[in-house]
């Protein structure tokens, strides 16, 4: 068996990786696995083991149509993490997020249906059906995605269902919830906010604070993926929950607790554009048809999260600032192009 894993540098996808080569997997105890990553800001070589007899790790783009050509045959399964993951980041270049989500997918797509692939998993997001105030969505519910991230993973996901119907691919989607666990770039909330109160730095909440996600360990949301990949039936989209919902302020009180921090660290800054006010999936199909369960809860996974970047220094020293300005930067107008007094 070989599986071929984009984005295998990343948080998620590492995690996954890390867990094919553990022996935990029942029947992948052999399993060859070819990792294609870019090495972005937020790809990392060291959240792989540095040699492993059944690891490959390929430095590569998964928009390079003639490297997929060369890798793929042969690859039994592909699991497809590699993305452009962060929102802030989105709302300020969201080119990247088009090129590597969108025609990343498409080129791998097309790729795996050229050499014969067996079957492919696609990782996507809840944040592709935009924000729900009451109740949780299920598989059915219309896409609505608000930030240009989660319309580049929406987009993504109707390519894939498109290599469904036209090529007959046998590939199921998964969308999960918001991830959490060691080895998470310092970009993302909870890794942002426990790296800056062990500093005892200042943290920003955004707007009011109450915004609400769900919350889904690592861990978790691997054993889900893993599920579909294994007993997952072409063209379904599965949900992959945590079933913890906690606003950001709750998660940020949780964390000067466990940082032995302040109150006063706690800051308010003003609210992200378009930001969704709340995220909630239905996961009952993975569930039922499954047998997909988290098992991690959330105090115990928090915990366990604060003390791996308390342990890891080096983590702690990458700290781009969680908040680049969220305008694009106007191009000034030529004069007289908006002159009101011309009609034309
Ligand atoms: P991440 O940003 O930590 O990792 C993304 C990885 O993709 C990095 O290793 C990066 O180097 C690689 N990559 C980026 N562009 C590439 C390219 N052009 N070619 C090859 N590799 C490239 O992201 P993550 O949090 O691990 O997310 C993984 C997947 O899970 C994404 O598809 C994301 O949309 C999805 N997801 C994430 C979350 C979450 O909470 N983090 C929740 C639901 C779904």
């Amino acid at each position: 068996m070989k599986v071929f894993v984009t984005g295998g540098a990343g948080f998620i996808g590492s995690h996954y990786v890390r867990s094919l080569l553990d022996g935990s997997r029942p029947g992948f105890e052999d399993t060859h696995v070819t990792v294609l990553d870019a090495l972005t800001y937020a790809g990392d070589r060291a959240n792989l083991p540095e040699r492993h007899p059944r690891l490959t790790f390929v430095h590569g783009d998964v928009c390079d149509l003639p490297l997929l050509l060369e890798l793929l045959p042969g690859h039994d399964a592909v699991v497809h993490f590699a993305a452009e993951s962060h929102v802030d980041r989105s709302l300020v270049d969201s080119a990247v997020f088009i090129r590597t989500n969108v025609a990343g997918t498409e080129a791998l797509l097309h790729a795996c249906v050229r050499t014969g692939v067996q079957r492919v998993v696609h990782i996507s997001t809840d944040e592709v059906y935009g924000s729900v105030e009451k109740g949780s969505w299920t598989e059915e519910c219309p896409l609505a995605p608000n930030s240009p991230y989660a319309a580049s993973k929406a987009a993504s996901d109707l390519v894939a269902r498109s290599y469904v119907r036209t090529h007959g691919l046998d590939l199921s989607v998964t969308r999960c919830s918001n991830n959490y666990g060691p080895h998470q770039h310092v970009e993302k909330l909870i890794p942002a906010f426990t790296t800056r109160l062990l500093r005892q730095e200042p943290v920003p909440l955004y707007g009011d604070g109450s915004h609400t996600r769900e919350w889904v360990h690592v861990g978790d949301h691997c054993d889900g993926v893993h599920r579909v990949l294994t007993e997952g039936r072409a063209g379904e989209v599965y949900h992959i929950g945590g079933g913890d919902e906690r606003t950001n302020r709750e998660v940020a009180e949780a964390l000067l607790e466990l940082c032995g921090a302040p109150r006063s660290l706690l800051t308010h800054v003003a609210d992200r554009k378009g930001h969704d006010r709340r995220y909630s999936l239905d996961d009952t199909k993975i569930r039922e048809h499954l047998g997909y369960a988290p098992r991690i809860a959330f105090e115990d996974g928090l915990a366990e999260t604060v003390a791996w970047y308390r342990a890891h220094a080096e983590r702690r020293r990458h700290h781009p600032p969680r908040r680049p300005a969220d305008a694009i930067a106007p191009v000034p107008a030529p004069a007289g192009a908006f002159d009101s007094s011309r009609t034309r």
